[in-house]
């Protein structure tokens, strides 16, 4: 029997590490830097509090989720997103009374069952930031900024925002209205999944990915004109402060995301190395939900992120992360020579430099062969004749040039060759 991963599932190996850590403090550093603090929440949580929070006409309560019973009979859900938990943990721990305006991010595992596909997996990983409390269109800004800033650090070009509003409670019902008088001509051509959304929650029927559906909305009325005074003001202020941030942004009228909290401002990050599907980031606006989930009224805005997207993406350009710590390889010749050895790549890592040593290789020829396979940039060479001398030789494997040195200075001229103080 042979056991693999579940299907939509991966290991993360050794070799994509890089791309990960990269990601992770990249993002940590930046939310560090706009005030953020991490918050992390369990993996499971109580059913309804997915199904409330992100919706029960929604793809990902619908046909999404990880959902059993525990042996005490309660309905638990693997996450499938981090905002509804956030919000739970918000009103949980009163952190509306702490602060007026709480600024959290959270890095973590996510699950949804979903058709695997090229950077889409069962578990994926997700970071995300929500700022709660701030209802100021500048607080949409810059969560914005925020996130192409992150991109822009992660070393992606090519970043632009597509942004939209979904509009408030009071406006809603009127562009419900005039989307049903809009799709109800062409109801009969729309998948199941549309034709039953069609009564309840028109406006998820935008987020349909059928391309059959998709080509009945072009031509869709401008949902933007049955907005509410104050809702196209919150947008059109969003878009003029990201506009004078600099910001490539376009307006995409249909950009509902498949989460049915959002309120007003719902976009997307957008990378020119993603392709059709080009979106590496999605967030918007939700003020209605911590009060829909029993807390105090209080606006919020945020956004997420793929991992694994991220890193299909940092992959294609990979010229950025071919560097790495320089390590150094030592190379001893015979048993008391690799004793020496022994001690000495100890005190090289307690002086923080990188090394490596092969117990195995006897020849000086295969001892080299195996710093160059892991690509060292410098090989020490430690033989009888060094030893005699009480030197040692350093050789850089790139130059080819080699120095013999006294044994005893041998960390202090690393340390110097690596520039280090
Ligand atoms: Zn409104
Ligand atoms: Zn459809």
């Amino acid at each position: 029997m042979k056991y693999t991963v579940s299907r939509g599932t991966k290991d993360i190996l050794p070799e994509e590490m890089a791309y990960w850590h990269h990601i992770e403090s990249a993002s940590r550093s930046l939310f560090d830097l706009y005030n953020y603090q991490e918050i992390r929440t369990p993996i499971f949580e109580m059913t309804d509090l997915f199904e409330r929070g992100i919706g029960t006409s929604t793809d990902i309560v619908e046909k999404e989720m990880y959902t059993f019973t525990d042996k005490g009979d309660r309905r638990l859900t693997l996450r499938p997103e981090g905002t509804a938990p956030i919000a739970r943990a918000y009103i949980q721990h009163s952190m509306h009374k702490k602060e007026t305006v709480s600024k959290l991010y959270y890095c973590g595992p996510m699950f949804r069952y979903e058709r695997p596909q090229a950077g889409r997996f069962r578990q994926f990983h997700q970071i995300g930031v929500e700022c709660l409390g701030n209802a100021h269109p500048f607080s949409d800004a810059e969560v914005i900024s925020l996130g192409v800033h992150l991109f822009d650090d992660m070393g992606l070009s090519g970043l632009s925002v597509s942004i939209n509003s979904v509009g408030c409670v009071v406006c809603r019902p009127v562009i419900e209205e005039r989307l049903k008088q809009f799709i109800g001509a062409n109801l009969q051509g729309l998948c199941e999944d549309c034709k039953r959304r069609f009564n309840s929650k028109p406006l998820r029927i935008l987020d349909c990915k059928n391309p059959q559906c998709r080509a009945y909305f072009s031509g869709m009325p401008d949902i933007q004109k049955s907005q509410c005074h104050e809702c196209r003001d919150h947008f059109n202020s969003v878009v003029e402060y990201i506009d004078s941030l600099g910001i490539p942004f376009n307006i995409n009228p249909q950009l509902v995301r498949g989460l049915e909290y959002y309120s007003r401002t719902t976009f997307e990050i957008l990378s020119e190395h993603l392709g059709a599907q080009n979106a590496i980031c999605g967030g918007g606006r939700y003020d209605g939900l911590v009060s829909q989930m029993g807390g105090p009224s209080v606006p919020a805005v945020g956004f997420a992120f793929g991992i694994e997207r991220a890193v299909m993406v940092l992959q294609q350009m990979s010229d950025i992360f071919k560097r790495k710590d320089p390590l150094i390889f030592v190379a001893p010749l015979g048993f008391e020579q690799q004793t020496k050895c022994f001690f000495l790549v100890d005190e090289l890592r307690r002086a923080g430099i990188k090394c490596e040593i092969d117990y195995s290789k006897g020849e000086l020829k295969a001892q080299l062969k195996q710093a160059n396979k892991l690509q060292a940039e410098y090989a020490l060479i430690y033989g009888e004749t060094e030893a005699e001398k009480n030197t040692i030789v350093v050789k850089h494997m790139t130059k080819g040039q080699q120095v013999e040195i006294a044994w005893d200075s041998v960390v202090n001229y690393l340390k110097e060759a690596h520039g280090q103080p």
